[in-house]
């Protein structure tokens, strides 16, 4: 067990915090979703409370090394200080240069303050100036950093699978440190659903490509009692059982994997559940989210598709199927819709599981979701509040659900 915000001393003193304010920005800059903003709160409402100096450390986008005009934090702040009802400082520039350290040094108890995109400085990814790796770089920037505050919140679960100076480089340099509420969260909800699961456990895959999510399917295989597949991926897994596909999105270079995941789920006993039918088209203009008004749209009898036709959701009959592994779940892990959930002629199967899985939740089973097209999904069904916990990091909790390790929570330290 890592050590948690509660478990350190923070009270009046500076506190360096690791947000994840990768926000989302318009062509005029504007902030168009906060939502990671406003995960923060808790962390930092706890921290005024207890009368610290909030120094507060992200990144946005991928400057690579260089400092992008576009890519500052600077819209950040009125944002942030609009949801906490307090202001907060922002001196802009370069995160370690002499105006932010000077802002850090006067920061009084009770004040916050956001340093400017940590990735202007190629050292937060581990490279030096010619872009190379370089540790020793790495190490130096963290050391600024910390040299910044007194102890170390970590609160941008976003960035746990990433060893950067501000995620693992900086634990050693500070006199303490922790995970913050957001990751604490995160690490209990996802952390309690693969090592000490109620049962049954069910995990629902989808989305667009089997290859982002072998690995979790494999790690998966270890710990579930049945594992739904829908979206594009199921036809992959059909299509190497013989199964006709038509024009559906496949990997033929993971036939031969997918029909070795099914070996090892008959082996484990994992109820393994695929679409029985589908929700078919000729026809689908994905980039502007519209199905042209001459195309043909079908339900499909049976699990096969015919030539020129793609499946682009899950049939009826697979709704009553999977409906059922649902409803008895006492344990649900959801990563990736079952179909073009973007397009409403396409989304009812994503929307009726989603559905399903919050009225589990309302009766006591546990519901994690992660990935960014799954919590867009979820919400799209409006059940996003009925479900246990949302995931705020998309490639951080996939990682986690591969069960590898997390170089930004390995290097915190463990609770007493
Ligand atoms: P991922 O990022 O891998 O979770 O994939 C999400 C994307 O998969 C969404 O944009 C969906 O529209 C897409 N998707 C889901 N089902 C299908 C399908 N049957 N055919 C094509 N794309 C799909």
């Amino acid at each position: 067990m890592k050590k948690t915000l509660k478990d350190i001393d923070v009270r009046g003193k500076k506190v360096l915090v690791r947000v994840d304010y990768n926000v989302p920005l318009d062509a005029n800059l504007k902030i168009t979703n906060d939502k990671r903003i406003a995960a923060t709160l808790p962390t930092i409402q706890y921290l005024l409370d207890e009368n610290a100096a909030i120094i507060l450390m992200a990144h946005l986008g991928r400057p690579k090394g260089k400092n992008v005009p576009e890519l500052s934090l600077e819209p950040v702040p009125a944002r942030l200080s609009g949801l906490l009802g307090k202001s907060v400082k922002f001196v802009g520039g370069d995160c370690i240069d002499r105006q932010s350290k000077k802002a850090a040094a006067d920061l009084k108890s009770g004040e916050i303050l956001l340093l400017e995109n940590l990735r202007f400085h190629p050292e937060e990814e581990g490279k030096n100036a010619s872009g190379e790796k370089d540790k020793a770089a790495m190490d130096g920037f963290a050391k600024e950093l910390a040299s910044m505050g007194e102890v170390f919140v970590q609160d941008a679960f976003g960035t746990m699978h990433r060893s950067h100076a501000s995620t693992a480089g900086i634990v050693k340099y500070v006199k303490d440190a922790a995970a913050g509420f957001l990751v604490e969260k995160e690490l209990k909800f996802l952390g309690e659903a693969l090592e000490n699961p109620a049962r049954p456990f069910l995990a629902i895959l989808g989305g667009a490509k089997v290859s982002d999510k072998i690995n979790v399917i494999e790690n998966l295989l270890n710990k579930v009692d049945a594992i739904i597949i829908g979206g594009a991926m199921a036809y992959t897994f059909l299509k190497s059982q013989g199964v006709n596909t038509g024009t559906s999105l496949v990997e033929d270079d993971k036939l031969g994997l997918a029909a070795e995941l099914l070996k090892k789920s008959k082996e484990k006993k994992v109820d393994f559940l695929l679409p029985v039918d589908h929700i078919i088209t000729d026809k689908a203009d994905f980039a502007n989210k519209r199905v042209p008004c001459d195309a043909v749209v079908e339900t499909t009898g049976g699990a096969s598709i015919s030539e020129k036709f793609m499946g682009v959701d899950i049939g009826p009959k697979s709704i009553k199927k999977f409906s059922e592994a649902v409803k008895s779940a006492k344990t649900i892990v959801w990563n990736g819709p079952l179909g073009v959930f973007e397009i409403d002629e396409f989304s009812k199967g994503t929307v009726e599981i989603a559905k399903l899985a919050a009225e589990a939740t309302d009766k006591g089973a546990i519901s994690v979701v992660g990935g960014g097209d799954s919590v867009a999904a979820v919400k799209k069904a409006g059940v996003d509040k009925r479900i246990s916990h949302i995931s705020t990091g998309g490639g951080a909790s996939l990682e986690f659900l591969e069960g590898k390790e997390l170089p930004g929570i390995t290097a915190l330290p463990d609770k007493k």
